[in-house]
């Protein structure tokens, strides 16, 4: 029997738009979300060797220094001819100026130098990983996938990271090319197709009233 979340909660992040996207997620449902950066909560090394692994990391120190029942995510592209990279890394391929118009290029590049040049062979998905976890050590997990495959060269200006380079299955436009709001939210607002929004869409069912 999933735990049921009511009250504050604590947003295992410092990244002020990721809050955002919680606090707007979780207001219909009453939470009130604040930031371990308000909370002036140290971050944790990411350690783990898997998307699951670093939310719970997050997730579960947040918890234990704030009191407070903690949410946090994970998330990043993976790419099945470079066995997996960027994944975890995702972030980290950007470099210090978050440069992902680079980080766009090397996976290109890379997949270019395996020989990986059809769409068949470009194939790829989004993970997300999502962990709740309270002070007395419950925990709740949840993970959200969207397949598709890595286009040359990117295409739209909207979303961030890797948007401009993944097509999902099924349609014809890039996550660049389409407006943020059809990628994340629920219809009618959108598609929920986001790995991000499937995740939530698991979580609200399993852990908020609906
Ligand atoms: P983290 O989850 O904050 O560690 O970072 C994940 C990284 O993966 C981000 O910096 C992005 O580069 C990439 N990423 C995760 N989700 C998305 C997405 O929805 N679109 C594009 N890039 C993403």
């Amino acid at each position: 029997m999933s735990r049921k979340l009511s009250g504050r909660l604590v947003i295992a992040t410092h990244n002020p738009g990721k809050l955002t996207e919680m606090q707007e997620l979780l207001a219909p449902y009453g939470i009130e979300a604040v930031s371990a950066g308000a909370l002036n909560l140290p971050e944790p090394e990411e350690t783990g060797t898997t998307f699951r692994a670093n939310a719970r990391i997050k997730a579960e120190a947040a918890a234990k220094a704030a009191g407070l029942p903690a949410f946090a995510d994970d998330s990043g592209l993976v790419v099945d001819a470079l066995d997996g990279a960027p994944g975890i890394f995702s972030a980290r391929w950007g470099g210090p100026q978050k440069d992902f118009v680079m980080a766009m290029g090397e996976v290109d590049a890379q997949l270019t130098a395996c020989g990986a040049v059809t769409p068949a062979q470009r194939t790829a998905r989004f993970v997300s990983a999502l962990c709740l976890a309270w002070p007395d050590g419950h925990l709740e997990e949840f993970e959200g996938v969207v397949e598709g495959q890595v286009v040359s060269p990117p295409r739209g200006t909207h979303g961030f990271g890797y948007d401009a380079c993944f097509l999902p299955d099924g349609y014809d436009q890039t996550f660049g090319e389409m407006p943020s709001q059809v990628k994340h939210s629920m219809p009618p607002l959108g598609l929920g197709l986001s790995h991000r929004a499937r995740a939530f869409r698991l979580l609200s069912q399993a852990c908020l009233d609906n």
